[in-house]
């Protein structure tokens, strides 16, 4: 039986979408071929391509707002300094809310001024910061809407004239927001969407075109626009996965059906972390608290062995915390069942028995 995948990233996909890339890559729609061994620039993958990104730009409710959607290649981490390159005239302004926004905050400084405009470091980055003041002149202003790792989450986002960028990469997808108050959002395929190997940008189309530096082609968004995200080989399997996951997340009935869910996951998670004495979150403020990643820690250190034993036999899978928050991380991810989660609160009670 397949395991409760609580994995951080890679990470769950839906069972119907790996069986249907399981099957086009033996021989996709029936053309005797691999869509894995076909040209990019075949009738098929534009095709592909085509449907992922307007799916993405559909799911979101951005079409016809004058956005594109793009998937690229290099990771989130790539978009760092893709965003600082296509953006950065002389300051931006970043939101320092743990080792992904530091480390995008890091990448930025080699090319301007970058303003930590606030940071939740003198706790372990176990809060959001509010009442954030936002100077005016900024190029751009960075954020990260999910922190993957300490499990936070921006639940209302700071206003800002200036660009507001996102590194949405562990919660595309997964909840309703006016996604138009983004004027770029980027996100590793990882987490959320599919397999390792693409990164989505949406890019609100009037912020590019401003700097005056001059931009490698592979990072300058307009170049990638201008080819429809074939300026070079895209990662082809990676975007068919991707497509197949939009597909699956739209016939559902899109974010408003799967927000549902993730909602009723983490309450049922949340609620027995806060009920079970045995266990303890990370984040005490609970509308801080991620929806997509739950972190906590035994409040008994001696129970670790027979609780690592319980949830393994359970059938779960990737629990484990991030070394640099330790105790447990639950990742709740679109595709993963409410079924899972339930067995993994189940295990919880269960301990309490045995305490
Ligand atoms: C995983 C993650 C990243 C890093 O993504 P890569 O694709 O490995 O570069 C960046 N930001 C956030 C919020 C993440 O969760």
């Amino acid at each position: 039986m397949k395991k409760h995948n609580f994995s951080a990233g890679p990470s769950i996909l839906p069972a119907s979408v790996i069986q249907k890339a399981a099957d086009g890559v033996l021989n996709y729609n029936g053309i005797d071929l691999s869509i894995i061994e076909i040209s990019h620039r075949s009738a098929e993958f534009i095709e592909v391509m085509e449907n992922a990104r307007s799916l993405a730009l559909e799911l979101l409710e951005l079409e016809g707002k004058g956005y594109t959607a793009l998937f690229l290649q290099g990771g989130a981490s790539t978009q760092f300094l893709a965003v600082t390159y296509n953006l950065l005239e002389s300051k931006a302004g970043y939101l320092n809310t743990g080792t992904w926004s530091a480390k995008a905050l890091k990448e930025a400084q080699h090319y301007g001024e970058i303003i930590e405009l606030a940071s939740s470091k003198d706790a372990n980055f176990n809060y959001i910061p509010k009442n954030i003041l936002v100077p005016a002149n900024l190029d751009y202003m960075h954020l990260t809407s999910n922190n993957t790792i300490f499990g936070t989450q921006f639940k209302e986002f700071p206003k800002s004239t200036a660009p507001l960028v996102c590194d949405m990469s562990s919660d595309i997808f997964s909840r309703t927001l006016d996604f138009t108050q983004f004027d770029l959002i980027y996100a590793g395929a990882q987490k959320n969407m599919g397999p390792a190997g693409t990164t989505l940008v949406v890019v609100k189309d009037e912020i590019l075109g401003k700097v005056s530096r001059h931009i490698p082609s592979m990072l300058d968004y307009q170049v990638h626009i201008s080819k429809d995200s074939m300026f070079n080989t895209p990662p082809v399997f990676p975007v068919f996965v991707s497509m197949l996951t939009l597909e699956w997340l739209k016939d559902l009935g899109g974010i408003p059906a799967i927000e549902k869910v993730n909602n009723d996951k983490a309450n049922l998670l949340y609620n027995e972390i806060d009920r079970n004495p045995l266990f303890k979150g990370f984040v005490p403020n609970s509308e801080d608290r991620s929806m997509m990643n739950a972190t906590f820690t035994l409040t008994q250190d001696n129970l670790k062995d027979t609780f690592d034993q319980m949830w393994k036999e359970a059938g779960i899978n990737g629990l484990n915390g991030h070394r640099s928050v330790g105790g447990y991380r639950a990742s709740m991810y679109n595709a993963l069942p409410l079924e899972s989660v339930a067995t993994l609160v189940n295990v919880m009670k269960h301990l309490e028995t045995k305490a």
